[in-house]
């Protein structure tokens, strides 16, 4: 039985099996080509989450402030109540929904219009807001469009040079380095990240700046690549535009002066700027180190200059891109369960798209035309401005900036109702939780950091109690009064009306069909015909604007973290374990990663912990000016001296996003998850 992992967007293949009777078992699927077999520790161990004993089966509503269990008529009913009594009494945009970068294509594209036109809110957003939000908005101001990879993932094997800034790809997800591993037994790569992580190490050149210094480094980059003549002139001529203000202030950035900003020796920038610009085939990558800062937009943007100013984005096996982290982050926003989005990765600004998906959806141009609030100011405005959250597949609390201040607002609310299959943190908090199906436990489609869209069937037994999020969302549309929102329980049914809804769009799947997926067509999007074989090489003939060329944009080179002072003089920067996935609602629960990485640890330097008498194992406390979370310390020469590292999985008293910033990048609203000012003190010693 044939299905993808629930967890990245890698979506590697797998097989779920199992002998008669008992526990099923995930395998990879040797067929699929992305993975070919691999799977890391999270693809292998996804089925013990099918049936775990925590697992939700029924559905539950709090009385007298106790969850407790209920009807489905019964949880629906109040689910439905609650969200009109809060639109009777506050108005319809006193109610916020909040998705989920799991959620199938299906489910994305019938949240958005279960928000617009059953809810009645313009404010939307989904976790991918913390994701990749910032790579998604200097991608489309610079080709007019955004694909994570807008190239076939196999061309990153081909490669002469990578140059990866702000990523651990063979800690998040592993079967990645079967075509990295490739790529430099012929090939040279450049890793920019403040620690030296294995993927670092084996690089020919690690750049280890300082968190948020990537645009100065860019810059810098480019700087070298144009005193010493390496531009592709001819490329930035013919195919773009506005290179003159991006060269003038790359000219001022030479490397002695990134130096200081980025902490990287001038002449390692000179050295890999000179392979990176000397190489035939050569891609540029950037990931969450580069684009969860205050000025994360801006810093993708000077990774994308640099990739234009050597002719890589349109040339055969040369591109920029950004790896996708969420399973379907990159299908959840093309399919519009964004407030400034439609389905087909339209502008909700764009007439032409609101007249599209008005007629698709058989009501009135300005129900689907408004622009709402951000998956941050959602939270932000929780039991003031939002008195009723609907949250859907999403743990908040754990994943959100500033999240102690998240919980405490939460509990404010009016009315909250989660759905999820396990009793998140988020959903202690709910006024009716909805349990629901697994991955493996109905159909739909995913799209991969690449933008090929991935059919994963139903292959899995579902338990008695659960639903599907689709059933679900159209029971509450029919108790709102509008039944015809969501067009069917069927996954199928609902992926012809998105065929529908974004023929002629930028992400156009309207050529898509499931039984083209299930012959295992290779269709990466735009598909704007059944006949059409998709679109692998995204740029190859010209970018997304009128006139086909793209952009550089002239951003600033400068670093924009949170303050330091003598109070809080050091950055916290987090990211991700092997073991561990987002908030942890579902691997904290699976027994054999739990077992191989129980706490969250923090990691520093042997000389920083040296000047607070820290050993290793010692419990440390690090506080920012949110607040404090106590961790074990690991000692480590990989990490720069200035610089905290700690993951963000974990949920009560080790929830690391108590700490982080809510300063937002203001083009994309992603918080500065990566740079926090902190300082730390021992606790204890532990044994
Ligand atoms: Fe799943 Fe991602 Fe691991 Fe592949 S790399 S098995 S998709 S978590």
């Amino acid at each position: 039985m044939r299905t993808f992992c629930p967890y990245c967007a890698l979506q590697c293949g797998m097989r779920l099996e199992r002998d008669a009777g008992g526990p099923y078992r995930a395998v990879g699927d040797a067929t699929f080509d992305v993975n070919a077999g691999d799977l890391c520790m999270k693809g292998f161990s996804s089925a013990e989450t099918l049936v775990h004993p925590e697992r939700l089966l029924s559905p539950l509503v709090r009385r007298n402030g106790v969850l407790e269990e209920a009807t489905w008529e019964e949880a629906l009913d109040a689910a439905a109540a609650g969200f009109a009594r809060t639109r009777r009494e506050r108005g319809a945009d006193a109610v916020a929904a909040f998705g989920s970068g799991a959620l199938t294509n299906e489910k994305a594209y019938s949240l958005g219009k279960f928000a617009r036109l059953a809810l009645g809110t313009a404010h939307f957003d989904y976790n991918g807001r913390f994701c990749m939000s910032s790579a998604a908005a200097a991608a489309n101001r610079a080709f007019g469009i955004d694909r994570g990879l807008p190239f076939p993932i196999a061309w990153l094997a081909d490669a002469d040079v990578i140059l990866l800034a702000g990523g651990n790809p063979l800690d998040t997800m592993p079967p990645l380095g079967r075509y990295l591993e490739a790529q430099r037994a012929h090939g040279e790569s450049i890793v920019v990240d403040p620690r030296a992580t294995a993927f670092a190490k084996g690089a020919t050149w690690h750049l280890q700046a300082a968190p948020g210094s990537d645009a100065s480094l860019a810059y810098a980059l480019l700087h070298v690549a144009i005193a010493e003549r390496l531009i592709d002139e001819h490329f930035v001529a013919a195919r773009t535009s506005g290179f003159a203000d991006v060269r003038r202030i790359a000219e001022r950035e030479d490397p002695e002066r990134a130096e200081r900003k980025t902490g990287v020796a001038a002449e390692t920038i000179r050295a890999a700027a000179r392979a990176l610009a000397g190489a035939k085939r050569a891609i540029v990558l950037t990931a969450r180190g580069v684009e969860q800062h205050r000025n994360g937009t801006d810093a993708a943007s000077a990774y994308i200059n640099l990739a234009l100013a050597l002719g890589l984005p349109g040339r055969d096996g040369s591109g920029y891109g950004t790896l996708t982290g969420q399973g379907n982050g990159l299908g959840g926003r093309e399919q519009g369960q964004k407030s400034d989005q439609l389905p087909g990765y339209s502008r909700v600004e764009d007439p032409e798209a609101i007249a599209r998906i008005a007629a698709v959806w058989n009501c009135a141009p300005e129900r689907v035309s408004r622009r709402g609030k951000t998956a941050t100011t959602i939270l932000h405005e929780l039991g003031s401005a939002i008195a009723g959250l609907f949250v859907i597949g999403s743990n908040p609390i754990v994943s959100g900036p500033h999240a102690s201040a998240i919980r405490e607002k939460i509990a404010t609310l009016d009315h909250l109702v989660v759905c999820d299959f396990f009793l998140s943190e988020t959903a202690r908090y709910a006024h009716v939780v909805l349990p629901t199906l697994q991955w493996a436990e109905e159909s739909g489609t995913m799209t991969n950091l690449e933008g090929r869209v991935l059919l994963r069937e139903r292959v899995a037994d579902a338990p008695d109690g659960p639903r599907g999020d689709l059933a679900i969302l159209r029971e509450l549309a029919t108790r709102l009064g509008e039944p015809h929102v969501v067009a069917s329980d069927e996954p199928e049914a609902v992926f012809e009306e998105i065929r529908r809804a974004t023929r002629g769009a930028r992400a156009d799947y309207s050529g898509i069909t499931y039984a083209r997926l299930r012959s295992g067509e290779r269709l990466h999007w735009p598909v704007p015909d059944e006949s059409h074989a998709g679109t692998p090489a995204l740029f190859a003939d010209r970018f997304a604007f009128p006139d086909g060329r793209a952009r550089f944009i002239a951003v600033a080179p400068e670093t924009d973290v949170e303050a330091h002072d003598a109070a809080y003089p050091f950055t916290l920067t987090t990211g991700r374990v092997r073991e561990h996935y987002l908030s942890g609602t579902q691997t904290r629960r699976v027994a054999r990663l739990i077992a191989a990485v129980p706490d969250p640890i923090v990691e520093l330097h042997p000389s920083l912990a040296a000047r607070f008498g820290i050993a290793d194992g010692d419990l440390v406390r690090i506080t920012s000016r949110r607040g404090s979370v106590d961790l074990a310390a690991r000692l480590s020469s990989d990490i720069r001296a200035e610089t905290l590292f700690a993951s963000f999985h974990w949920g009560g008293t080790q929830t690391l996003n108590d700490l982080t910033d809510t300063a937002v990048d203001p083009i994309s609203a992603m918080p500065g998850f990566k740079s926090a000012a902190v300082r730390i003190a021992k606790v204890s010693t532990t044994v």
